[in-house]
């Protein structure tokens, strides 16, 4: 018996939202490097739990993660353990943009954005825009420096790079391509991102 991965592909600049169950493992891939993922997630069972950056901050006593950290809930459980990662750089620190993000810091109206990418499909099992959880951003390069002050600067991720998630619990998972191509944080070229889900064991063994 074969596990077959589930595939799906996250158009640039667009978003995408799906759902992984207990012992599946969740894969997020660059397509073309240098694109961030924005990425968020509630528990299928009670949507009002969140994946939470803050609270994993607390959990982990850092302000990044990685391979062989879990990512917690707004309610202090592991719902993600960081399985494999080829980049190690990711963000956990700053929010989604947003449509404010472009008109009130670049006067642009009307442009794509993560927070609408992700509420798009997260709209459909009820969730309204303030229920979209804060985001943990793949691959985008926020470094903080020795005297606290951050930055957003261009992914190190090249084509193909991932991050692989075993899941912990049943979720409701949303993904943007980040939309930014205003400022660095994308290489300013807007790209596709991948998705491979593989069965948990029992799952394909059943299958
Ligand atoms: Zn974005």
């Amino acid at each position: 018996m074969t596990t077959q991965a589930k595939i799906l592909l996250v158009k640039a600049g667009h978003g995408l939202t799906f759902e992984v169950k207990t012992g599946q493992r969740l894969t997020i891939s660059d397509v073309d490097g240098q694109q961030a993922a924005d990425f968020v997630a509630v528990a299928a069972a009670d949507r009002t739990e969140k994946l939470s950056p803050t609270h994993t901050r607390r959990q982990l006593g850092s302000l990044f993660f990685a391979v062989g950290d879990a990512l917690y809930s707004s309610l202090g459980r592991p719902l993600l353990r960081v399985a494999e990662d080829t980049v190690g750089i990711h963000d956990a620190n700053v929010p989604a943009c947003d449509d404010t993000r472009f008109t009130v810091d670049f006067g642009v109206d009307g442009h794509r954005n993560c927070l609408d990418n992700m509420h798009e499909g997260l709209a459909h099992f009820g969730l309204s825009p303030f229920d979209v959880p804060e985001p943990f951003n793949l691959f985008q390069n926020g470094p903080v420096t020795a005297d606290g002050r951050m930055r957003v600067t261009d992914p190190t991720s090249k084509p193909g790079d991932y991050i692989t998630f075993d899941v912990l619990d049943d979720l409701i998972c949303a993904v943007s391509s980040c939309p930014q191509d205003i400022i660095p944080g994308n290489g300013l070229k807007v790209t596709d991102i991948a998705i491979s889900i593989l069965p948990a064991p029992l799952d394909a063994a059943g299958a």
